[in-house]
């Protein structure tokens, strides 16, 4: 392919710009970087998963035309399998908890995935999504796409996103930070930013109602209090997070995340979801520990349009007890 020209949609996967964020640097002294996934063709940095778990699936030889591809999601993953399994000739199946937002359930229709819609239920309940999706694969004789435990997720993002990190800063990063939903992107990028420089300081961003943060410090999973935040948080470690290298954990409330959603629209223009507020939270804290002259790198992992229901809604914002931006009204 001629330079500057993408072959089709899965050459345009990846890829994504390091958008410095120019208040959080200025106030911390650091150099703050937002990977900016929401530019994926699907609009999230799961597009980068599904490109990953199709291809490896075709290199097993268990996907050839016509196949079908079954997997369990909040959305986004679903978004990714269903675009690329569209370029390449396959049927997707997605299971998702009713509770996500209405934006990803309206567009997993658009672009044509046969979606299936469950109560939301915790893991430990044969219900809930993930459990009815792999039984759904067994079922329909299809492809699991088991985007916890299939560890293409993970190499996908070392081989992608942890290397074009490097690439980007020219390995002038010191740390680097975000929530894990499968553990995949945090794990996938520290293997290669360690295998790189083990120097640097790999961070897990956690919301509340997770139990990922308590894993880190002190190997407890227990679980407190709830997020709006949707795609992110675990009460388990996935396959894809097993033996990651983390050197700590932060836990961040919703409101904190929520003010870095708000500000990054209000005076830089970018539009990013409840995730992202999380990472972007995260590396301020990480930056403020760290002292002025860092640089951390963290994941911009879908935009606000994806969220405009929930996140940019007074009525939902008040039913959570979150503040409201002024340009929203009450
Ligand atoms: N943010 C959003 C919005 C997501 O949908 C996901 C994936 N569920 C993540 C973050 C977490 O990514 P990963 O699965 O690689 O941990």
């Amino acid at each position: 392919m001629t330079a500057g020209i993408a072959d089709g949609l899965i050459g345009a996967i990846g890829n994504t710009p390091l958008i410095k964020l120019k208040r959080a640097s200025a106030a911390t002294g650091c150099t703050i970087l937002g990977k900016a996934e929401f530019m994926n063709p699907g609009g999230s940095v799961k597009d980068r998963a599904g490109l990953a778990i199709i291809t490896d699936a075709e290199e097993r030889g268990l996907l050839a035309p016509g196949g079908t591809i079954v997997e369990g999601t909040a959305g986004n993953t679903g978004i990714g399998i269903t675009l690329v399994a569209n370029a390449r000739g396959y049927r997707s199946v997605i299971v998702m908890p009713e509770t996500q937002s209405q934006e990803k359930i309206d567009f997993l229709r658009m672009i044509g995935a046969d979606l299936r819609l469950v109560p939301a239920a915790p893991f430990r309940d044969p219900g809930n999504y993930v459990h009815v999706s792999r039984r759904l694969a067994e079922e329909l004789g299809a492809v699991y796409a088991n985007q916890f435990d299939n560890l293409a997720n993970r190499a996908g993002h070392a081989a992608t996103t942890g290397a074009e990190i490097w690439e980007q800063t020219g390995g002038r990063i010191d740390a680097f930070t975000c929530a894990c939903g499968t553990g995949g992107t945090l794990a996938g990028v520290s293997d290669a930013l360690k295998a790189r420089n083990p120097g640097i300081r790999i961070v897990l961003a956690d919301p509340e109602g997770s139990g990922l943060y308590g894993w880190v410090k002190s190997n407890d999973l227990s679980i407190a209090g709830s997020s709006v935040t949707e795609g992110i948080g675990q009460s388990r470690v996935p396959g894809n997070l097993d033996n990651a290298a983390i050197d700590d954990a932060l836990r961040i409330p919703d409101a904190e995340a929520l003010e870095q959603v708000f500000d990054l629209l209000q005076h830089e223009g970018l539009s990013i979801g409840g995730s992202a507020g999380i990472n972007v939270a995260a590396a301020i804290r990480v930056a403020r520990d760290l002292g002025p002259g860092h640089t951390i790198v963290t994941i911009l992992c879908d935009g606000g349009s994806r969220y405009q229901s929930k996140l940019f809604n007074p009525t939902f914002l008040k039913s959570k007890g979150l503040p409201t931006p002024p340009w929203l009204g009450n």
